[in-house]
């Protein structure tokens, strides 16, 4: 399975919410959790691997998170700037500011109705999986000048990368 990178309409595009949960939906939250462990990231959004749902996976504290349809319903108004990066946008990385806490609510993959409350790391991880769901990247966070200048370095790894 084959991950999106930065430049593809798919990451752009907003996800379509999941309608019924069944064996394929399960296989796609399986694939995911694959790519994102072999890819060792904190989280993977379905777009990232081409498919435009509204699916996310989360490896927090060594337990994994599957959110169908998620929510974000509560984030605190404490922000924190950490370094922060993307499996999408490889390579770089910046300071992001992002709510201290989030809260998030979605399904399951038995299709239960779920709550995931997560501090640090892992509201950070909600926030930035949520925005992939809208068609955002942490990118588009940053100031124009910024931004412009990690897309440039990025630009610049990938040649060297295929070089
Ligand atoms: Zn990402």
């Amino acid at each position: 399975m084959e991950l999106r990178t930065f430049g593809d309409p798919v990451l752009r595009r907003k996800a379509e919410p999941v309608e019924t949960i069944n064996e394929d939906i399960r296989e796609i939250c399986r694939l995911m959790v694959e790519v994102m462990l072999r890819e060792n990231g904190v989280g993977l959004a379905a777009p990232q691997i081409g498919i435009p749902l509204q699916i996310f996976v989360l490896d927090a504290n060594d337990e994994f998170h599957v959110v169908i349809n998620p929510e974000l319903v509560e984030r605190s108004e404490d922000v924190e700037e950490t370094q922060e990066g993307c499996l999408s946008v490889p390579g770089v990385s910046a300071p992001v500011a992002r709510s201290t806490r989030a809260v998030v609510e979605g399904l399951n993959l038995e299709g239960q109705r779920i709550r995931l409350e997560g501090e640090g790391l892992l509201a950070r991880a909600i926030q930035h999986e949520i925005d992939h769901l809208n068609g955002r990247l942490f990118l588009d966070q940053l100031s124009m000048a910024r931004r412009q200048s990690l897309i440039k370095e990025y630009q610049r790894s990938k040649r060297e990368d295929s070089a």
